[in-house]
């Protein structure tokens, strides 16, 4: 401390000092957003903050994926913001349109009956595409066939900790596939019949259901109904290859097919979370309690306060949401035979 006064107004290579970044070997591994144009503004201070948490010291590229044209304003402004390279990527109209299998009919009399309920997004066609996308599609938009690891950040989140060490790293040496930071009860009017599309999937495809996998995580009674928890995927650090792996595309087709993305409103956060929790072992699933994070409305504020302080956290601790009782993340310490952290009982 206190070099910085030094040194100010003096550029780091003119005063001989090397880059504020880590040395050492970086994973094949990107950032990736899916944005409108008009979330600029919000995706500009989601980056400013993984920016100054963690990619100002490891500079990991950045994949931008849009359905329309992204325009010069959203490139320039968060190409100026990342540390990396930034890389912006067109969706192949394919990726983003009704399927010709889809009675487009019937999903517009669903919009018309999910907005007289109230559902949220219930009405909307693009956030139907959107979450259809998020679920089967990104991971082989061409611009992401060149990585491995991805860590999905969305407009409007906030990162709360200083991250220390490279997470993606982390993954491939812990053998993790999938991680979360916060995990919740799915909104059961979006998805009626998602778990009777999973119940045909497994019944079709046993081979791919991992022998030690998480169906406690996601069901009550042995996998015949659901109890709706989930990770919630707009926070993500994971593994493309397995997201690109024959037993999740089927996983992915089998679910498309039976329209529940148009005909109900399926989330990629349940489909993602239900894929994980049956098709990989548990141990390939992570838990992040480090990585604290905001996405409205729910916070993750680490437990433990010497950690805290020791990352230079600004979340207020009575926020998070990880042992409260709409969070599934209790469960998934009890299925996992995991200790809850100290503090957890009297810190909220
Ligand atoms: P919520 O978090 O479920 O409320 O949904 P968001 O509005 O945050 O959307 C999820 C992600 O998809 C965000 O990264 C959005 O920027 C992105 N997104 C949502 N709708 C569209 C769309 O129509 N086009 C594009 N390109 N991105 C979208
Ligand atoms: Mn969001």
């Amino acid at each position: 401390k206190g070099d910085a006064a030094i040194d100010m107004g003096t550029s780091p290579v003119m005063s001989g000092l090397p880059p504020a970044t880590i040395p050492g070997p970086r994973m094949n591994a990107t950032f990736v957003t899916l944005a409108r144009n008009s979330d600029v503004w919000e995706i500009a201070r989601s980056i400013r903050q993984v920016e100054d948490r963690f990619n100002r010291k490891f500079n990991y590229d950045w994949v931008f994926l849009n359905d329309a044209e992204f325009d010069d304003t959203f490139k320039k402004v968060t190409s100026a913001l990342t540390s990396g390279n930034t890389k912006y990527g067109k969706i192949p109209k394919e990726h983003w349109s009704f399927p010709e299998w889809i009675d487009t009919d019937k999903a517009a009399k669903v919009r018309e009956d999910m907005k007289e309920k109230k559902i949220i997004y219930g009405d909307s066609i693009s956030y139907r595409h959107m979450c259809r996308y998020e679920s089967g599609f990104f991971f082989r938009h061409p611009l992401m066939l060149d990585y491995e690891w991805y860590w999905r950040v969305e407009p409007s989140v906030e990162l709360f900790c200083d991250i220390d060490y490279d997470a993606f790293k982390f993954m491939a040496d812990n053998g993790k596939k999938y991680s979360f930071v916060l995990s919740l009860y799915e909104y059961v009017e979006t998805i009626p019949t998602l778990w009777d599309s999973v119940k045909g999937f497994i019944k079709a495809n046993p081979q791919h259901i991992a022998k030690d996998n998480s169906m406690k995580f996601l069901s009550d009674d042995g996998g015949n109904t659901y109890n709706h928890c989930h990770f919630w995927s707009n926070f993500e650090i994971g593994n493309l290859n397995w997201l690109r792996s024959q037993p999740y595309i089927d996983f992915f087709n089998h679910l498309d097919k039976d329209g529940g993305f148009f005909y109900e409103r399926w989330g990629d956060a349940p489909v993602h979370s239900i894929a994980a929790g049956l098709m990989l072992p548990k141990e390939e699933i992570h838990f992040f309690n480090d990585i604290a994070y905001y996405h409205v409305p729910f916070t993750h504020c680490p437990t433990g306060e010497q950690y805290r302080l020791d990352h230079k956290c600004h979340c207020n601790p009575k926020d998070n949401f990880d042992w409260q009782g709409y969070s599934c993340t209790a469960r998934y310490y009890e299925l996992n035979g995991m200790q809850k952290p100290e503090g957890y009982d009297h810190e909220a």
